[in-house]
C-alpha cells in the first residue's frame, strides 16, 4: 500500500528546489505542488513502500498504509530517523505502544565505499557484476559451458 502525505504537517520543505521526499524516493514518485506547497505521491501504484520518504521527512508528514496482515486496521508502525538509529513506534489496535531502536550505520556519513575496496571492471558485455569475480573470491565467474 503506497505512501501518502499528511498535508497538515507538510511544509513543502520550505520551497527548496528538491524536497527531502523527492530527493530520497528511489522510484522518483514524490513531487511538490508549488502552489499549495504540499508534496504528493504522483503514482501510488508504483510505490514499493520502502518507507525512505517516511524516514527522511523533517516534518513527519509522510506515512505508508501498511498491508493488513502486517498492520491491521487501527494499528500503525512509524519510523523516526535519528543520526545513529531509527526509532520504530508500533501502535497496537488495543492502543498499547511498543518502541525499539534499530542502528542505521556504522560508517561516517559520506564515507561508505560503494565498491567495498574492489576495483570495478567496465566490460558491459560481461555476465559479471562490477566487482566480480574478485569480490566473490574467484578467478572467474562460473558460467555454463
Ligand atoms: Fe513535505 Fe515531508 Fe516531503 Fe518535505 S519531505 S515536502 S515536509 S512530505
Ligand atoms: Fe518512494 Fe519508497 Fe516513499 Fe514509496 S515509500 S514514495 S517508493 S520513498
Amino acid at each position: 500500500m503506497p505512501s501518502y502525505v499528511i498535508t497538515e504537517k507538510c511544509d513543502g520543505c520550505k520551497g527548496q528546489d528538491k524536497t527531502a521526499c523527492m530527493y530520497i524516493c528511489p522510484n522518483d514518485l514524490m513531487v511538490l505542488d508549488k502552489e499549495r506547497m504540499k508534496a504528493y505521491n504522483r503514482d501510488p501504484s508504483m510505490c514499493w513502500e520502502c518507507q525512505c520518504c517516511v524516514k527522511i521527512c523533517p516534518q513527519q508528514a509522510m506515512d505508508v498504509r501498511g498491508y493488513a496482515d502486517f498492520i491491521p486496521m487501527g494499528a500503525s508502525v512509524v519510523p523516526l530517523r535519528g543520526s545513529q538509529d531509527i526509532m520504530w513506534t508500533v501502535k497496537f489496535r488495543d492502543g498499547s505502544l511498543k518502541r525499539f531502536k534499530f542502528p542505521i550505520r556504522t560508517t561516517e556519513e559520506g564515507t561508505a565505499d560503494p565498491l567495498g575496496g574492489f576495483a570495478a571492471h567496465d566490460d558491459l558485455n560481461s555476465p559479471a557484476l562490477a566487482t566480480e569475480p574478485a569480490s566473490l573470491g574467484l578467478k572467474e565467474v562460473p558460467t555454463i559451458k
